[in-house]
């Protein structure tokens, strides 16, 4: 079985019905660990503060059918994955249909076996913990733990819409590691993924914002997005970050510029003001950060360049 990160599910009951919720508090009391709502108003709250691994939900709730409670989750992007099991005790012709439209994950009839239930919650919890680890892995780059370019591909487009939206500027870099064949060749590859990994988890604890987001771009090159950041506030960010590289003081290869190992930084930033039409526009800014990279690189290495994103 594939393991999780999570070690204890959180499961949500949503029933005003307390002999239902004492019945599956018995059978589910070993699996998770067992919130109530007694209404939808409550359920909504209790989702939003505490995002439970899986819902059970009792179609009859005194204030919102849960029919149409589980449309409203199933269309909100937080909360579209979350399993939702319905508890029932409709048997009529097309119900079954009817609770799968609303994209529930299956549905337990009255009266409740508390063997059967705990089998099938535990079935869909082990199943919906499996795909958010492998969502997770697949977003991941396993060498340094930051972020894949899938996801800073993915990030960028949503980023460059919410600032167009917000009218706040964004910024992006891009970093690469100086001469570091050299260092390959002089101490070898497995030194090399080691260096690499020193200098990800300096850049990825040097972004202070939870919006933030720094991505293993390439070999040995990483790209940042910092979403609500001007050029002046990015380059006070980025050259203090390139300090710090240079201050872990890992030794270079004697054929390099620098003792120590450095790096580039190219960035560039999106306006607030300026208008961006369609798409076609959205890797300007990478282009742009990409020729101020080459910049840092022409100008002898170790510094971080900008280039105005309106020349591209
Ligand atoms: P520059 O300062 O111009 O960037 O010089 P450079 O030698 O760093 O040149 P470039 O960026 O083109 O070369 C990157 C080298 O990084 C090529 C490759 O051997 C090495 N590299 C890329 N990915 C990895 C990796 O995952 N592990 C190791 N050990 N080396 C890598
Ligand atoms: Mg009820
Ligand atoms: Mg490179
Ligand atoms: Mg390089």
């Amino acid at each position: 079985m594939i393991k999780t990160s999570r070690a204890i599910a959180d499961i949500l009951i949503v029933d005003d019905d307390s002999s239902v919720v004492i019945a599956l508090n018995k059978a589910l009391n070993k699996i998770g660990r067992i919130r109530f709502a007694s209404d939808a108003k409550r359920a909504f709250t209790m989702i939003e503060e505490k995002h439970p691994d899986l819902i059970l939900l009792d179609v009859e709730l005194p204030d919102i059918g849960g029919l149409e409670v589980c449309s409203m989750l199933k269309s909100a992007l937080e909360t579209e994955n979350i399993p939702i099991l319905f508890i029932t005790s409709h048997t009529e012709m097309g119900f079954e249909e009817k609770v799968f439209d609303v994209g529930a994950a299956d549905y337990i009839t009255k009266p409740l076996n508390p063997i059967v239930v705990a089998a099938r919650v535990q079935t869909h919890l082990d199943y919906h913990l499996a795909i958010r680890l492998l969502e997770k892995q697949a977003h991941t780059d396993s060498m340094t733990g930051l972020a894949n370019r899938r996801t800073f591909d993915e990030r960028l487009i949503v980023e460059l819409k919410r600032a167009r939206r917000e009218k706040e500027p964004l910024s992006v870099a891009l970093i690469d590691i100086d001469e570091f064949k050299k260092f390959n060749d002089h101490f070898g590859h497995i030194e090399g993924d080691d260096c690499i990994k020193s200098i990800a988890s300096s850049l990825g604890m040097g972004l202070k914002r939870s919006t933030d987001l720094a991505a293993r771009y390439g070999g040995e090159e990483f790209a940042f997005i910092l979403p609500n950041t001007d050029a002046e506030g990015a380059k006070t960010l980025l050259s203090s970050l390139l300090k710090s590289i240079e201050h872990l003081n890992l030794s270079h290869a004697p054929e390099a510029k620098y003792d120590v190992v450095t790096i580039s930084i190219g960035f560039s930033t999106i306006k607030p003001e300026l208008k961006y039409e369609n798409n076609s526009d959205d890797w300007a800014v990478v282009k742009a950060a990409d020729h101020a990279l080459y910049k840092s690189k022409e100008n002898g290495r170790n510094q971080v360049s900008y280039e105005s994103i309106d020349s591209h």
